[in-house]
């Protein structure tokens, strides 16, 4: 129901691709030639990820300390860097290493949920650095199909030697062409006003009260049900 709705919105032109994190953040291919840290992943409050990155972290610092009492643990240090080597990461002193490392574990939780989270983008985002283009232009390749650079990245692609511009790992080279940046339609705008609710605050707090009052979803009609008993609850807040 999620994705009918994004569909909708694509069609309406409000988003303008649908990816997932993990597809988004953890995959680096050839193109992007951004670092991804951790502190760049989106989150909302109460997400999953950050809460398991914070467990994460604590882990992390945890072995660290482990290893300095016991100098044992030397070759656990050894292994770790090989692996991370071998994944192609070259900065391990200090923070940069445990960013990597902490990248590393969160993909490997991700990945196996990958499609449920969902990543709705509103704005193009660069192919070569990640950030979303909301001015200026978007240079778009005739060739490939949602590879788009900013104004900044494009302006370093020309200074670059021909092979090694856009696409990288190829001799040939693409033509990118600029299509100006639309920001989001101005009329987004609700009309109707905002309900306060206690029950609507939180993730946690709606749960609890589906919870409680054994709101399902799971058919249609106990759906059905649960809605109407959701809006009452959220125009009637006093009623027991
Ligand atoms: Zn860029
Ligand atoms: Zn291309």
């Amino acid at each position: 129901r999620c994705l009918a709705m994004i569909r909708k919105a694509t069609k309406e032109e409000i988003v303008v691709e649908l990816t997932n994190l993990y597809d988004h953040f953890f995959i680096t291919t050839g193109e992007c030639k951004a670092k991804v840290t951790a502190s760049r992943l989106p989150y909302f409050d109460g997400d999953y990820w950050p809460g398991v990155a914070e467990d994460m972290v604590n882990q992390l610092h945890q072995e660290e300390d482990d290893q300095k009492l016991q100098k044992k643990g030397n070759a656990k240090k050894i292994i770790r860097k090989r692996a991370l080597e071998a994944a192609g990461h070259t900065d391990l002193s200090g923070n940069a290493s445990e960013d990597d490392m902490l990248m590393q574990k969160l993909g490997e939780t991700i990945y196996p949920m990958e499609e449920d989270f969902i990543m709705v983008h509103l704005q193009y985002s660069c192919s070569n650095c990640r950030s979303f283009m909301s001015s200026g232009k978007r240079w778009a390749c005739h060739q490939c199909r949602s590879f788009y650079i900013c104004d900044k990245c494009y302006s370093a692609e020309q200074e670059l030697e021909e092979r090694e511009r856009h696409p990288s790992n190829s001799r040939e080279t693409h033509e990118l062409h600029p299509v100006d940046i639309v920001g989001v339609p101005e009329e987004t705008k609700d009309g109707d006003g905002i309900i306060e609710s206690k029950f609507f605050d939180t993730r946690h707090a709606f749960l609890s009260l589906c919870q409680e009052n054994h709101y399902q979803f799971d058919t249609l009609r106990r759906a059905k049900h649960s809605s109407m008993m959701v809006l009452y609850r959220l125009h009637n807040p006093t009623v027991v």
